[in-house]
């Protein structure tokens, strides 16, 4: 064969090359208008039969050289690729998606504006204990001019033997408090059963880490008037936690506020490993409020303050921590919570180090 032969035939291939690129690329624009059909009808994109009819007829028509294991193979990766790249699609059409909506989400609770630029604060006990327990909290939290209070009333814990929290009791409690002090009040709902009952006592439900992924409640949130503080599961990757937000929103309720809680790794110096870079990551992909909850993430005091001041620099929008009157005797979370005075110390700092940084508080 000559050089002149082996480049009339390189040719051939680049011909060749060209013309199943304009027709793989021709075959994904019908593909997609099939997508689009398809959403309309509410079906699902992937369908086995068709696959399975598709592939017949291509081996129906298969004179070779191609074996027919090849070529099944070769068609199943053009089936995949065009139905990979219709969720690419679909993803950027999320309703979270800074792609969908460019400005910051807003969330007005009780007179604070959430993701309006300047840091938010949510402080209160792990779990509601007694009215003296959460008003000792309160009044510190109205001193310092804050206007929102956290405390668990029904508390997911790792075993059936340890406190639960008091129910109902405890959202009577968290409302007395919040009209005694003019706070609104987040906690903690865990099941679609307890929703209806409790949104007369709270001002935001919370999801916690480990409901991340609770669909039912998730949507049950999402259909209600209530703002939705969701946590970060424990083992949820960035893109599954976009998606249970996309859950609520899809339900018609748009205040939510994304809050990294630590994840779990192999690193045992922390109770959870704060993904800090999860915030900016957040804040780039949605156009949610982000918050860090510096107590569960890291479980130690010692490091409540650098923790909170690490998410305020890389531009979170809150930071919640947990406060107790006599952490050492607190029926959950013992270990981690600060008492007030620590509180006051936190705070007062925490303030000089956005004045330094101007960030305004
Ligand atoms: C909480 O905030 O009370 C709580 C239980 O946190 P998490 O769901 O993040 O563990
Ligand atoms: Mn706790």
């Amino acid at each position: 064969m000559s050089q002149k032969d082996l480049e009339s035939l390189r040719s051939q291939i680049d011909d060749l090359n060209l013309e199943i690129l304009r027709l793989i690329n021709e075959r994904a624009a019908v593909v997609n208008e099939i997508g689009k059909i398809k959403e309309k009808q509410g079906v699902n994109r992937y369908d086995p039969l068709r696959e399975r009819h598709m592939l017949d007829l291509i081996k129906e028509h298969n004179q070779g050289p191609l074996n027919q294991m090849t070529v099944d193979y070769i068609f199943k990766q053009i089936f995949k690729t065009a139905l990979k790249q219709l969720e690419a699609d679909k993803k950027k059409e999320l309703l979270v998606s800074r792609k969908k909506k460019s400005e910051d989400t807003v969330i007005n609770i009780n007179g604070e504006l959430i993701g309006q630029g300047k840091p938010s604060f949510v402080f209160g006990p792990c779990a509601v204990e007694s009215y003296e327990q959460v008003a000792a909290v309160a009044a510190s939290i109205k001193a310092k001019g804050e206007k929102l209070i956290r405390g668990g009333a029904y508390k997911p814990r790792t075993s059936p033997y340890d406190f639960q929290g008091l129910g109902l009791e405890g959202l009577k409690i968290l409302k007395r408090v919040s009209e005694e002090y003019g706070l609104g009040v987040i906690t903690e709902i865990v099941t679609p059963g307890h929703l209806e009952e409790a949104l007369d006592y709270i001002d935001v439900i919370q999801i916690g880490a480990r409901n991340m992924q609770n669909f039912e409640l998730l949507k049950a949130a999402g259909a209600t008037n209530k703002p939705v503080l969701l946590k970060r599961g424990l083992a949820a990757t960035i893109d599954e936690f976009i998606h249970a937000a996309e859950y609520i929103m899809s339900k018609g309720n748009e205040n939510i506020i994304l809050c990294e809680r630590g994840i779990r790794t192999y690193e045992k110096a922390t109770r959870n490993t704060l993904d800090i870079s999860a915030v900016p990551v957040l804040k780039q992909e949605t156009h949610l409020p982000v918050f860090v909850d510096v107590t569960h993430s890291t479980g130690r005091r010692d490091l409540l303050l650098p923790c909170a001041k690490a998410a305020i620099a890389i531009g979170a929008d809150g930071v919640m921590a947990e406060v107790h009157p006599d952490p050492s005797v607190a029926l959950s979370d013992s270990q981690q919570q600060m008492d007030i005075p620590t509180f006051d110390a936190f705070y007062e700092t925490l303030q000089k180090f956005m004045k330094n940084y101007e960030i305004h508080a």
